[in-house]
C-alpha cells in the first residue's frame, strides 16, 4: 500500500508527528527494509530534501535526505550533493563555535505554516547506516539544516516549535511570494527552468507528482 503523508493540521493520526519515535534494532526487520523503500519511493516523488517516518504515520527514528542540484542552486548555504541517504536512531549535537542561522523551510507535515527557522550552522550528527554501521561526522551548512529538521521529527518537534515570534513566518501562499522576490535572477531563472523540466515528466494522475509541481509553480507566479 502507497505510503500517506501526515499533516498536523489535517490527519486523525496527527499526535504521532508530536511525539518521540522510537529506537530501531538490528539487524533491520523485513517491516523497516520495506518502510524504508516506500519512503525512499515517496521522497523521490516528492522531490524533497528530507523525510522521517513520524511523517508517514510511523513512531520509528528512520530518516533520510536527498540534496540535489535545485538546492544548491537556491540556497547560499548548500555546497554539496547529497544523495539520497537513510540515517537510523540519528542524534545531532551543536559544535562548540556553531552559529545560528535562519532560512526557509516548509514540512509535508505542517501545511499552514512556512517560515525562516533558526537552526545551528555546524552539527555533529551521530547515527546508523542501514546495515548498523556508526556514523559520526560533522555536518555544516543547508545539509545540517535538513539534518537538524529531520531529527526534530523524530523526537516531536515540528517547525511551528521552532519558529518563535520574531521569526518571519506565515501561510506558504504568501511566504512563497517574499521567497520568490529573494532570490536573485540567475536563481529565479532556474526555478522557472526547473518547472519546465518537471512538467514534462509529472503523471498527472500521481497526487503526490501534481501536488509537488503545483506548489513550484506556485512559488514561481506569486511573483507579482
Ligand atoms: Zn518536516
Amino acid at each position: 500500500m502507497p505510503l500517506d503523508l501526515v499533516t498536523i493540521e489535517h490527519s486523525p493520526l496527527s499526535e504521532i508527528l508530536t511525539k518521540p519515535a522510537q529506537v530501531v534494532t538490528f539487524p533491520l526487520s523485513t517491516e523497516d527494509k520495506l518502510l524504508i523503500e516506500q519512503m525512499q519511493d515517496l521522497l523521490l516523488k516528492l522531490k524533497g530534501v528530507g523525510l522521517a517516518a513520524p511523517q508517514v504515520g510511523v513512531t520509528k527514528q528512520i530518516i533520510m535526505i536527498n540534496i540535489q542540484e535545485d538546492a544548491i542552486a537556491l540556497r547560499k548555504d548548500a555546497v554539496n550533493i547529497v544523495p539520497l541517504t537513510v540515517f537510523i536512531n540519528p542524534q545531532y549535537i551543536p559544535l562548540a563555535d556553531a552559529k545560528i542561522v535562519y532560512d526557509w523551510e516548509g514540512c509535508f507535515s505542517v501545511v499552514q505554516t512556512t517560515g525562516k527557522v533558526p537552526r545551528y550552522d555546524k552539527i555533529q550528527l551521530n547515527a546508523y547506516t542501514p546495515e548498523g554501521k556508526k556514523i559520526s561526522s560533522i555536518i555544516e551548512g543547508f545539509t545540517a539544516r535538513v539534518l537538524q529538521h529531520e531529527i526534530d521529527h523524530i523526537n516531536g518537534f515540528l517547525i511551528t516549535h521552532r519558529l518563535t515570534p520574531d521569526c518571519l513566518q506565515g501561510h506558504p501562499d504568501k511566504m512563497l511570494a517574499i521567497r520568490y522576490r529573494e532570490l536573485n535572477h540567475a536563481q529565479k531563472e532556474i526555478v522557472k527552468k526547473i518547472i519546465h523540466e518537471r512538467e514534462k515528466v509529472t503523471n498527472p494522475n500521481d497526487k503526490a507528482q501534481v501536488q509537488a509541481l503545483n506548489n513550484m509553480k506556485k512559488f514561481l507566479y506569486d511573483d507579482n
